[in-house]
């Protein structure tokens, strides 16, 4: 058989089907054609926008405003393509800071649609009514009664695209997209009255009135249930130049249905990157398949945006969109953590050469990744040990204690597997049985909620140990970077949480046999750490006035802090804080002085605040000693301390400073490569 080899004969398409596809590319549906008249009625200064629809918009469209109104002379051309008073020049573009810009959105309706534009000018004494198809006014404006402002009417969409009519079979889905649209942007601009009607209908399926308010439209479109549970927050970023204001809401509150309001410089748009970012925060807070509300108004730089790329506009393109991304999805956790406090950058003191920690490495996905910057994810590789003495690895209690007592643990089993749980502290303490109602310790909670530092909290979070240094300070990496840190700080935070949360329903380690106080405080005060000298008095009498202070407050810590002691004065039990973490016998005694003496009994807050603070700094202090013991504390410091730091711990920012960046791969890589 012969194939044909002759080449089909190119031929110019006909204008009328060139401007029909085009325009079928920018109105795909009626919803996108009310997206560009309300944007083009939002653009006219309209304080009130009346939209009537029949057929889901398939067969009527209509939209009245009270905005500027057309110019009698422009109504020739206003529906030809590129036809505009938004934009001169192709420079305009990067500083447009209207909705519309192309002159594409009249000009693609008329040839899609019967199209005819009613409108009144303030200079004019009467409207004028005009008719288009394809491009043209049909026949001449006719002079018509009408107030101030335009009714864009729109009929028969797609008459002329048979395919696509038939595709959008159902109008209640097409009024539904239509509805979704306006309400958006009633959203977005409180301070203009919206009604949308459906013909045949005598209530309006949505109202919103003029000067209401965003979160007044919210309760109106979306209902009351999402409208009580809205946190507001706004922000601006100094280093890219963005603004942004969001209402989004708590974590109290789910949905099936996720809804993502976003407007980038007034514009309603789509961000997969940023809905999928928000989404992956509060992941963490809501049941699976449930999703929150969230309305978000980004304001950037006209220069920095790129509104070109799609034809229906709904899709942008900015600079810095991953930095941007990054800082709105830390703003957001902020949020949700009970933060409102606007986010501070770090500064800290840093060893030489080493990079600040919140430098933001945007890497191109599509870029190859050398072998400088692959990311050891997995604690099971080679650590620092290996290249140590060996060590003993055993978890057996601690009886290195002088007293010759053994602190054990009477746990309950479920409190031993609490380091494996997936949970944070809130979690497990909005369980408890006992619930805290004390505002003190409530405040508590919040503010170490709100102090908490998203980006300190994102090292932990994802952190791999590398290796004990001494007593009080560890390697660790995160991505590329190497950090030192100071362990004891940052556990003393973590038991200081530990008590805040645990409040009222602290396990308790008991102490076999129970330790007689009145010895243990003489034992603190013959101790270098007590400081004391012979101007403080006699050490038997501050031994025991010490000691009747604490029987008089045992009741308080008993019931507080499972930390007993009974009425013939002997240390019955301490409080459990972390399973497996038994706190140092040695340093009980001092920790038992301070007790008396640095704890405001007299307060409330001030005395949990105090009492917690020092409980934190007892447990904190790990017995260190240069022999076989050290390979426990090491164990205990991978093991025990470092999983809970990154499971549990809501770091405050002041823990920047007992965090230092050593070195990171790509600088190693540079000096190897050297060599
Ligand atoms: P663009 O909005 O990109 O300029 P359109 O095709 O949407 O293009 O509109 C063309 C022009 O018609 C606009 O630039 C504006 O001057 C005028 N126009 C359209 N709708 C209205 C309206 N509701 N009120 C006042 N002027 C309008
Ligand atoms: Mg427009």
């Amino acid at each position: 058989m012969q194939v044909d080899l002759e080449p089909g004969v190119i031929r110019k398409l006909d204008e009328v089907v060139v401007n029909r596809i085009a325009a079928g590319e920018i109105i795909q549906r009626p919803a996108n054609a009310l997206k560009e008249l309300l944007e083009n009625s939002l653009d006219a200064k309209s304080s009130h926008i009346q939209v009537h629809v029949k057929s889901g918009g398939l067969k009527l469209m209509q939209i009245q405003d009270n905005g500027t109104g057309i110019r009698r002379e422009d109504l020739e051309i206003v529906c030809e393509r590129f036809t505009t008073s938004k934009l001169a020049k192709f420079e305009d573009l990067s500083q447009i800071a209207t909705f519309g810009f192309r002159g594409e959105a009249l000009a693609s309706i008329s040839h899609v649609a019967h199209l005819t534009i009613q409108t009144k000018t303030a200079q004019e004494r009467c409207g004028y009514k005009a008719t288009y198809a394809d491009g043209r006014l049909q026949g001449q404006a006719k002079p018509c009664a009408g107030n101030q402002g335009t009714i864009i009417t729109i009929e028969d969409l797609f008459y002329n695209m048979p395919q696509r009519r038939q595709a959008l079979k159902s109008p209640t889905d097409e009024f539904q997209k239509l509805s979704d649209v306006l309400a958006k942007y009633a959203v977005h601009n409180p301070q203009v009255g919206f009604t949308l009607r459906k013909q045949g209908e005598a209530q309006p399926s949505l109202k919103t009135s003029v000067a209401s308010s965003r979160e007044e439209n919210i309760r109106i479109i979306y209902g009351a249930g999402i409208s009580k549970e809205l946190l507001h927050f706004s922000h601006q970023d100094e280093v890219y130049k963005f603004e942004v204001e969001c209402l989004l809401t708590q974590v109290n509150y789910s949905a099936k249905r996720s809804q993502m309001l976003l407007f980038i410089n007034q514009r309603l748009v789509e961000s997969p990157a940023l809905k999928c970012a928000v989404d992956a925060v509060y992941a963490t807070y809501l049941p699976r398949g449930h999703h929150p509300f969230v309305y978000m108004s980004l304001r950037l730089p006209p220069q920095n945006l790129d509104v070109n790329v799609h034809p229906t506009k709904h899709e942008v393109h900015f600079l810095y969109q991953d930095e941007i991304v990054e800082r709105l999805k830390e703003q957001v956790e902020a949020q949700l953590l009970g933060s409102n406090a606007t986010r501070t950058f770090y500064k800290q003191l840093k060893l030489p050469g080493a990079t600040e920690l919140d430098e933001t490495q945007s890497v191109d996905k599509t870029q190859r990744i050398y072998p400088k910057e692959l990311i050891r994810t997995d604690s099971t590789e080679q650590k620092l040990d290996k290249f140590l003495a060996p060590i003993r690895k055993s978890d057996s209690g601690l009886s290195s204690s002088s007293l010759g007592t053994d602190i054990s643990s009477q746990e309950t089993p479920s409190e031993t597997s609490a380091s494996h749980e997936e949970e944070s502290f809130r979690v497990v303490a909005a369980r408890k049985a006992r619930e805290v109602r004390l505002s003190s310790v409530l405040d508590m909670r919040q503010s170490v909620e709100r102090q908490c530092n998203i980006q300190l909290r994102n090292i932990l979070k994802n952190l791999v140990y590398v290796g004990c240094v001494d007593e009080r300070r560890a390697l660790f990496q995160h991505e590329t970077r190497l950090y030192l840190c100071n362990t004891r700080a940052f556990s003393e935070e973590l038991f200081y949480q530990r008590l805040v949360y645990e409040f009222q329903n602290c396990s308790e380690i008991s102490v076999t046999p129970p330790l007689p106080l009145q010895e243990l405080l003489m034992i603190a005060l013959d101790s270098e750490a007590a400081g004391w000298t012979p101007e403080d008095g006699d050490k038997a009498e501050l031994a025991s006035s010490a000691a009747q202070i604490l029987q008089q407050k045992a009741p308080i810590m008993k019931e507080y802090f499972g930390l007993r002691i009974s009425e013939d004065g002997l240390i019955e039990s301490l409080p459990s804080l972390l399973a497996r973490h038994k706190p140092s016998a040695t340093h009980l005694p001092v920790y038992l002085l301070r007790l008396a003496t640095e704890v405001d009994w007299e307060q409330e807050a001030k005395c949990f605040e105090t009492f917690c603070r020092e409980t934190a700094r007892f447990y904190a202090q790990l017995e260190w000693q240069e022999d076989a013991t050290s390979g426990h504390q090491n164990w205990h410091t991978e093991h025990v301390l470092f999983p809970a730091l990154k499971k549990y711990l809501l770091p405050p920012a002041r823990l920047r400073q007992q965090i230092y960046e050593l070195t990171n791969l790509p600088t190693l890589y540079k000096v190897f490569e050297r060599c």
